[in-house]
């Protein structure tokens, strides 16, 4: 049997896969099982920011799984303790809990609000605003926060305590925190999965006023954003704003998993036995996360922003676009056409790229050489303008 039947018979029927089989790769392109190549637009979704089989990333992974591949949370070590100094080193943050996915990132993010919130103001302060649109993760949870209905569909009752406001309208957060007692505001300044929106400057600046005049937490969820993916490490300090918790996930660690849930100062009221993960803090994915936040500097932060830019100027005013949307090499491509059809049509011309809602998505590594963009972005054109 091919593996295309395999997967088909055996794999849980949740994923609509592209008819498509990645086995190897370098940087930023791939090939799949006929061996043909492909420029990878689409990373894992904002997984492999430094492309596919990163030379140094490698090594410090290697370098890991030599010494000990896992020690279990009952002992200190290396990699998980410097990861998460430079982490607290480069955000201000002052502390991390490692998970292992976004979800759980966020999952922890909701404890340490719900714990301020009964701390700080009573047991019954535990409502979340959340936005409408929004994507925070898969567990009930974590679903349950998540502003769009359709994710609640089939698997309802959903987790409470969460309410959900419209994005870039402060008055509709300002009823909430007037209607319930709540901890904290938790949202993504660029919605990925929504369809790659950035929030507006005002609302963000406005928000984080408010949460601080109501004495709540405010939650940045980086999954997707974080790790440079917009042109600086973390999406909020290009908002001028200091979030309380700072979650992220699928780039930090390469194609490792990983998740981290950094806690400022008011935050940071966990003790001994309130949360936990096996294999949190892995010390192989922590290694290699190590070695990515280390070259993820300044020089290739202004890189991303030059590619950003070089995509938004030969996308924005071509045939066939309606609009692009996101930030840094986080971008939504809006058509004319089917977003399906451009997806499979690229595919066709050796370019990956996924979608978010009904716009193409891209998601490029932030090292992907120029012109092997160039080359992708060119084919992308073609693509919508036909
Ligand atoms: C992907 C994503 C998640 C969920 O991450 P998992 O690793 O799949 O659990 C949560 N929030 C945002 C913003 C995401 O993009």
């Amino acid at each position: 049997m091919n593996i295309i039947d395999l997967d088909k018979q055996y794999i849980a029927g949740t994923y609509a896969r592209f008819p498509l089989q990645l086995t190897e790769g370098k940087g930023s392109l791939v090939k799949d099982a006929d061996g043909k190549e492909y420029i990878d637009l689409g990373t894992g979704i904002a997984v492999n920011g430094f492309g596919v089989g990163d030379e140094e990333w490698k090594q410090a992974v290697i370098a890991q799984l030599d010494k000990i591949q896992h020690t279990s949370n009952l002992y200190y070590s290396e990699p998980c303790a410097l990861l998460a100094q430079m982490l607290c080193q480069r955000t201000g943050l002052k502390k991390v809990f490692f998970s292992n996915s976004g979800a759980e990132a966020n999952e922890c993010a909701i404890k340490a609000a719900r714990h301020y919130g009964q701390t700080k103001k009573g047991k019954d302060y535990y409502t979340i605003i959340t936005l409408k649109n929004s994507f925070h993760g898969r567990t009930i949870t974590t679903l349950s926060a998540t502003g769009q209905d359709v994710f609640h569909e089939y698997f309802t009752p959903m987790t409470e305590g969460f309410v959900y406001a419209e994005p870039n309208d402060i008055n509709s957060v300002k009823a909430l925190v007037q209607s319930y007692k709540c901890c904290a505001v938790m949202i993504e300044l660029v919605q990925g999965e929504g369809g790659v929106t950035a929030l507006e400057q005002d609302f963000v600046s406005a928000l984080a006023q408010l949460v601080k005049d109501e004495d709540m937490l405010l939650v940045v969820d980086e999954v997707q954003t974080g790790n440079g993916r917009t042109g600086s490490l973390y999406a909020y300090m290009d908002y001028g704003i200091t979030p309380d918790v700072v979650t992220t996930a699928k780039g930090l660690g390469g194609g490792l998993p990983i998740g981290a849930t950094m806690l400022g100062e008011r935050a940071d009221l966990f003790t001994a036995g309130m949360n936990g993960s096996t294999f949190g803090g892995n010390p192989v994915a922590c290694a290699g996360a190590l070695n990515l936040l280390q070259r993820t500097d300044e020089a290739l932060l202004a890189q991303v922003r030059e590619k950003s830019a070089y995509i938004f100027n030969t996308l924005q005013n071509a045939k066939g676009v309606k609009s692009v949307t996101g930030k840094g090499l986080m971008i939504g491509v809006e058509c004319e056409k089917d977003a399906n059809e451009v997806v499979t049509a690229c595919r066709e011309r050796g370019v990956l790229v996924i979608k978010a809602k009904h716009k193409v998505r891209l998601l490029p590594a932030l090292n992907i050489p120029m012109e092997q963009l160039e080359k992708a972005i060119n084919t992308l054109k073609e693509v919508i303008e036909q």
